[in-house]
């Protein structure tokens, strides 16, 4: 990229943030506007109203009176005219170094006055250094107008950028416009251009609140377009899916006989719903695509399975995959359990396998001789067959990226695919990432189920929870007590975890059998504590959260969590899900320190709702979208100016145009150009497949 303004340094710094190309930078939005068209003199200065103000540094001075431990710092600032202004800042010592005597700057921020010592401040303004010299020429930029404010890409900070995007924008070729033309009109959106150079610039006498709640017309064209061709591009994709053809598997008397048969259980209302919703899918001949959402604990696995019965009484064959060995590994002992009085035949495919062990079971997927396949990654890895597979089921699918789901899917020839999940999605954010999927939910937990209770304990406590724990297990329940991996990494959580251990097993509980667990066992020895523990061999599980996901083991009713405040709630709800599954009343203790407002404000959310739906909204609203899920994790699209917290009226908005426009497009040429325009721009940047 060659960018005026752009050096090699430079250039290094805005590949951190991902801006490549001249098109990555003119897309940067600014988050925040300020309006210093108004600058004022300091003698124009009245208290209350907030202002812009230009002036130079007289003297850092210390404060009369200082309060320790707040550190404030008082700057003397005065213009042209004499007039005089105090700029305060608590905790900012680094400033005296950058406010030396002489230096411009502009301020941003409320006028006050203080009466006791007859001046005009300000506390706390935005600060913006003003070069002065050489640059004066370039002031123009950064004052007296509605001036953009960047989050700064290492060394470039919001100056650099708006005169690398000043450069960018005066030199700005023609830009062809791709959003289609009668949608701007409709929408009343501006032309491409135009937008850019205003949303970087934008002209006098806009409406900086606007700006600032990001609804300026310009903005408003830029999010809806970066909305519109994700939403096109699956709405292609769903178009594609339903042309070509799928199974279309009858519902046989016997597959009906079969189920009845199975199920170890009366099925809820709402599994009952989302059964017959799968039926449907797979009756028709067209592929399903489907998503079956369902709090924790809420039996999703026995719904599959009369999914799978409904394939291999058809002939075909089912598969399962899994994110964790440990959940693999109980799938396929509830499968032989429940499929094998039916007379099918289930085979596992772990990476701990042998290889002896795992031709064996290759063989018997790729010669049909294995009606069930359930498996880690292992499952998904080349050289895996299967004969016909017709239903590829993925179970908490929120773990796997959308690449996963579809070496899968190409294991048979359009099966059908079921993906299923416990992090409860929000609206907005499942319409993005799994537009193209139906989603079923179950709304209901099975009947008997005692709300679990949960408490927030700090560690001063501990000798109270571990009485507690010890006082249930004596009644015959176990539990588990959990410590955080951090940062993916497990190291640190399994030396947490091996000490507790050791003083859990010799000290507190001397007379409970008690196990660890962690991510570094070998499979083997995973194998040996899950079983002792699901076979009430062992009391009290000592885990990291290897155990996060799946594991089911009614009997446990209490959950520990060592500190708390290290997993995000989402996270913590599903280790809460691991109690709860039988008919005991179950607890989960929340271990903290001491915890800051936002810290206290997560634990109570959780205190509170035991409602999956409810936490996942409020881990959107305190992590925002990208860490709630992981953007790699998740193939949640990269947005560069839409926001889905803030903009889900926009991304619902561009949903339904999209839609409309795929389905009846003003002129087959116009749908042409859109197509291609998304396979050259947008294809990569969304991984979003599209084919022909
Ligand atoms: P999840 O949706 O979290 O995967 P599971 O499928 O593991 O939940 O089911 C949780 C527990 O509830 C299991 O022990 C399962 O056998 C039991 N269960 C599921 N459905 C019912 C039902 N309708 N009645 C009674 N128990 C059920
Ligand atoms: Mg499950």
């Amino acid at each position: 990229m060659y960018v005026k303004g752009v050096g090699p340094q430079r250039a290094k710094h805005l590949e951190g943030k991902g801006l490549l190309t001249a098109g990555d930078l003119l897309t940067y939005a600014p988050f925040r506007y300020e309006d210093r068209s108004n600058v004022k003199p300091l003698d124009a200065l009245a208290p209350g109203e907030m202002a812009t103000v230009l002036a130079t540094v007289r003297s850092a001075h210390s404060p009369r009176f200082q309060r320790r431990n707040l550190r404030l710092i008082e700057i003397v600032f005065t213009d042209e005219r004499g007039s005089r202004l105090v700029g305060k800042w608590f905790h900012a010592s680094w400033l005296e170094k950058v406010l030396e005597p002489g230096v411009r700057v502009a301020l941003y921020g409320k006028v006050d006055y203080d009466t006791y010592a007859r001046e005009i401040t300000m506390l706390h303004p935005e600060l913006e250094v003003l070069r002065g010299g050489e640059d004066e020429g370039e002031d123009s930029l950064h004052t007296g107008r509605i001036v953009p404010v960047y989050e700064a890409a290492g060394k470039v900070n919001t100056r650099a950028f708006r005169m690398i995007l000043k450069g960018l924008l005066d030199r700005l070729p023609e830009l062809s416009d791709a959003l289609p033309d009668f949608l701007q009109k409709r929408l009343k959106l501006p032309e491409l251009g135009l937008a850019l150079r205003e949303l970087h610039f934008p002209s006098s006498g806009s409406d900086v609140r606007a700006l600032n709640a990001f609804r300026s017309p310009a903005q408003v064209r830029l999010i809806f377009e970066e909305f519109f061709w994700l939403e096109t591009g699956m709405a292609l994709r769903r178009g594609q899916a339903r042309v070509e053809p799928g199974i279309a598997f009858n519902l046989t008397d016997r597959a009906r006989q079969q189920v009845l048969k199975m199920l170890p259980f009366k099925p809820t209302a709402a599994q009952k719903r989302v059964v017959k919703e799968i039926a449907a899918d797979m009756a028709s001949p067209a592929p399903m695509n489907r998503m079956l959402q369902g709090d924790v604990g809420s039996g999703k696995t026995i719904v599959a399975a009369q999914a799978m019965v409904i394939a291999v009484e058809d002939g075909y064959q089912a598969a399962m995959l899994a994110p964790t060995e440990i959940l693999a590994q109980q799938h396929y002992a509830n499968f032989r359990r429940i499929f094998e009085p039916l007379g099918y035949r289930v085979v596992p495919l772990f990476g701990s396998m042998t290889k002896k062990e795992k031709e064996f079971a290759k063989r018997a997927l790729a010669t049909g001789h294995a009606q069930v396949g359930v498996g880690t990654h292992a499952l998904i890895e080349e050289g895996v067959e299967f004969a016909h597979l017709g239903l590829a089921i993925v179970d908490e699918q929120h773990r796997f990226g959308v690449l996963q789901r579809q070496a899968l899917q190409q294991k048979g020839v359009s099966p059908d695919v079921l993906v299923m999940t416990a992090t409860p999605i929000p609206r907005t954010l499942a319409l993005t990432i799994y537009g193209d999927l139906d989603v079923s939910v179950i709304d209901e937990l099975p009947p008997g189920r005692k709300p679990i209770r949960t408490f927030h304990r700090t560690k001063a406590e501990v000798e109270l929870i571990y009485s507690f724990v010890k006082r249930e297990v004596d009644a015959g329940r176990q539990a588990y007590i959990v410590y955080p991996s951090i940062d993916e990494s497990e190291t640190l959580a399994v030396k947490a975890a091996k000490k507790a251990y050791e003083e859990l097993s010799r000290d507190v509980f001397p007379g409970l059998r008690v196990g660890l667990l962690h991510g570094k066992l070998k499979p083997a020895e995973k194998d040996e504590v899950m079983g002792a523990f699901q076979r009430g061999e062992v009391q009290v599980l000592v885990a990291t959260t290897v155990i996060e996901v799946g594991v089911d083991v009614p009997n446990a009713t209490v959950m520990v969590v060592e500190n708390a405040e290290r997993f995000g709630l989402a996270q913590i709800h599903q280790l809460r899900g691991r109690v709860g599954r039988g008919g005991e009343q179950s607890y989960c203790i929340l271990v903290t320190d001491r915890l800051n407002d936002t810290g206290k404000e997560r634990i109570r959310t959780l205190v509170d709702s035991t409602d999956g739906f409810y936490i996942a909204n409020m881990d959107l609203k305190l992590r925002g979208p990208g860490e709630f899920l992981g953007t790699k994790q998740s193939g949640l699209p990269a947005f560069r100016i839409g926001n889905l917290l803030r903009d889900s009226d926009l991304l619902e908005l561009a949903r339904r145009e999209a839609v409309a426009f795929v389905e009846n497009p003003p002129s087959p040429e116009e749908l042409a150009e859109a197509t291609r325009y998304i396979r050259d721009n947008w294809q990569r940047r969304y991984g979003l497949a599209l084919v022909g």
